[in-house]
């Protein structure tokens, strides 16, 4: 790496879709954003947008075959915009990996080794290692020279004490098998949970922080002193939370009841509790704000989908103020988090003993900004911090290869 190389490209792939973002990290201006989606069918798209001078944003659509392809298009439009991955300004690719099981605490340089065990994490990960590895590799035969670095969305809750991460069945079974609470959304759990220390105008050595991530996908930490102590996603992104489509929590009997009384395979059921559940299978929507605007015209199961969404966001909020014994800051973060007030208001409804009132004037502020909707006697903060994962991901990466 040269002493000119500042820029980072941040490559999220999942099975059919790549987001990126190429950052230049001396002041973390983004430089260009894109994604690519519906790669490997006949309606491709993608959507760039360069963010240097003079630029707006640019749309191809049509078949894009593959990974490869889809980073060959990417590549073509950013040197189009003068920002060529062939620069030699670029300093790394960061990856976006979502397991890294217990190895991987920390980002990690990738070598034949790490691409080795992050394949062998495959079967806990299956819907989303595969993709990671597809776009590393791909990003690898484009640009062999460069460091490409993984940071795992796993790595923040590796601090859990065993206590929260081991779940409570046969150990032997447990070990052989991997089996126990990895959690995930950690670099934005991480990101969220350091800039609400700054908001707060402490370390976050300092202070003890319940975020609540809640997107599409949603999940709550508990953060002391700047290190996960428990987390709401277990060993796959499905435990805990009411999310768009998942279930969350549910009696593991569940399963065994529906194989055994409603004949249902395992994929079947897969199926349903991933993506035919959570807020679309109560009420048939998994936007937030059709919910919010059904329950304006009186409509009851997209009110009662509400109701067992925020009921679940509370249980989640009393558990880890148990867990922390002391919070200085419950934070909200993720589209819903940080766009739907109705979700902040109700959520702390009622929690006043435990120090926690939201603010309804700051609460119906639309901002882009880190700021507390809290009033300023409150004991506890409330607050609203829009996460940044992909800044995250690109410190972590320069960071590591600058060190
Ligand atoms: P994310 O996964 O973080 O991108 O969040 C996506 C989700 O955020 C959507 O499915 C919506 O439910 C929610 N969302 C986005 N914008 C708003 C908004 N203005 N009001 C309420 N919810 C929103």
């Amino acid at each position: 790496m040269t002493a000119s190389a500042t820029r980072v490209l941040v490559l999220n792939s999942g099975s059919s879709s790549v987001k990126y973002q190429l950052l230049d990290m001396r002041d973390s201006a983004r430089l260009a954003v894109g994604l690519v989606e519906r790669i490997g069918e006949e309606t491709s798209r993608l959507v760039h947008t360069p963010l240097t001078d003079g630029g707006g944003k640019r749309e191809r659509t049509g078949p894009i075959a593959d990974h490869e392809a889809a980073l060959k298009a990417v590549a073509e439009e950013l040197a189009h915009d003068g920002l060529g991955l062939d620069s030699p300004e670029l300093a790394a690719i960061g990856h976006r990996v979502v397991h890294g099981g217990l190895r991987f605490s920390a980002p990690t340089v990738i070598t034949d080794e790490v691409m080795a065990e992050i394949e062998r994490l495959v079967p806990v990960a299956p819907l989303h290692n595969p993709a990671n590895i597809t776009g590393i590799r791909t990003a690898q035969a484009m640009r062999p020279d460069l460091p490409q670095v993984a940071v795992f969305d796993t790595a923040f809750h590796t601090t859990m004490p065993e206590s929260a991460a081991r779940y409570a069945i046969d150990v032997e079974t447990a070990d052989a098998h991997r089996i126990r609470r990895y959690g995930f959304h950690g670099t934005s759990h991480a990101f969220v949970s350091r800039e609400t220390a700054k908001l707060l105008g402490k370390d976050p050595s300092e202070v003890n922080v319940i975020v609540l991530h809640l997107g599409n996908g949603a999940s709550a930490s508990a953060v002391r002193g700047g290190k996960c102590v428990d987390t709401s996603m277990g060993l796959t992104p499905l435990e805990g939370l009411v999310m768009g489509t998942r279930s969350g929590d549910v009696d593991p009997a569940v399963t065994f009841h529906l194989e055994r009384v409603a004949g249902m395979s395992t994929d079947e059921i897969d199926v349903l509790l991933n993506k035919k559940s959570g807020l679309v299978g109560l009420c048939g929507d998994n936007d937030m704000r059709e919910i919010r605007r059904r329950i304006d015209e009186g409509d009851q199961r997209a009110l009662l989908a509400f109701e067992i969404y925020i009921h679940r966001l509370k249980k989640y909020i009393g558990a880890y103020y148990a867990v922390l014994g002391r919070v200085d800051a419950v934070v909200f973060t993720a589209g819903v988090g940080e766009n739907a007030a109705p979700v902040r208001a109700a959520a702390v409804e009622g929690l006043e003993e435990l120090g926690l009132v939201v603010d309804a004037d700051l609460n119906a502020v639309r901002s882009d900004a880190a700021r507390l909707i809290s009033p300023g006697y409150a004991r506890v903060a409330v607050a609203v911090v829009p996460t940044d994962e992909e800044l995250e991901i690109a410190r972590q990466t320069y960071a590591l290869v600058n060190a």
